[in-house]
């Protein structure tokens, strides 16, 4: 089945390519559903950025690990966050994403911004980092969590006090992966690549592709599609 999602994937990819640049592609044609459409009104988002146009409906369409390089400002955290909000499901029961930041400030904020485009949806999206009082998370994971954007550190000790199981993501998302790698964190983000499912969709998103980046994504990503993005920031 893998092999038929792939192929129907290269063929979509190829027409998608293949529009016309200069009509503007809407929210709509991206393949989002109702209830994240008006979401996406209510915020103000007019139509998508590059990143988010050609990262979204791969995301929608397949089975697919990506790697996302474009610069800041671009939209990256919708360009992941919306097509985790359509594939998450209500009562889920279990954390269905995890998506790993380098810092607390980056976290609250890709956070907020998931959270703000969840519309209706009855999913819960919690910040987990460093700093914050750690009892307040054990109450809170063990309420139930769908999403968690958490800074490496911080995951890492959920993960050794057992109070965070990684054991059925669907998506894992390494969201601004060369920061990650120079703050230090990348012995910490392969700990918790490893040992996590295997079975889940990786996304690694980042601003420039250094070697330990490149490494990461070999060792820890299925056959990825590269999505890229060069400054046309108008
Ligand atoms: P990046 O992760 O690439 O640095 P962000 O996801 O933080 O970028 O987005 C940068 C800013 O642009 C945020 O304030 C975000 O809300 C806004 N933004 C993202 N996508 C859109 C869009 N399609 N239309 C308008 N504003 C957007
Ligand atoms: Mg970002």
């Amino acid at each position: 089945a893998q092999g038929i999602d792939r192929f129907r994937l290269a063929r979509s990819h190829f027409f998608y390519m293949s529009h016309d640049k200069d009509t503007m592609t809407t929210f709509q044609e991206l393949g989002l559903s109702a209830g994240t459409l008006e979401a996406l009104e209510s915020k103000g988002f007019e139509s998508p950025t590059p990143i988010q146009e050609r990262t979204i409906p791969l995301l929608l369409q397949g089975n697919i690990d990506i790697v996302g390089q474009a610069q800041t400002g671009t939209g990256k955290t919708a360009a992941f966050g919306l097509p985790i909000i359509e594939t998450v499901q209500e009562k889920g029961g279990r954390v269905q994403a995890l998506i790993l930041t380098p810092t607390r400030e980056l976290a609250i904020q890709v956070a907020d911004e998931i959270n703000s485009l969840k519309g209706n949806k009855r999913i819960r999206i919690i910040p987990v980092y460093g700093g914050q009082a750690i009892h307040m998370q054990f109450k809170a994971l063990k309420r139930g969590v769908d999403v968690i954007v958490g800074t490496p550190g911080r995951i890492m000790d959920h993960m050794k006090r057992g109070t965070l199981k990684l054991d059925q993501l669907d998506f894992f998302v390494l969201d601004e992966a060369d920061e990650m790698c120079n703050m230090g964190f990348v012995d910490d983000v392969r700990e918790i690549l490893a040992s996590a499912n295997t079975d889940r969709r990786t996304l690694l998103f980042s601003a420039t592709m250094p070697r330990e980046v490149m490494r990461i994504a070999t060792e820890f990503m299925r056959d990825y599609e590269t999505v890229t993005v060069k400054t046309t920031k108008n």
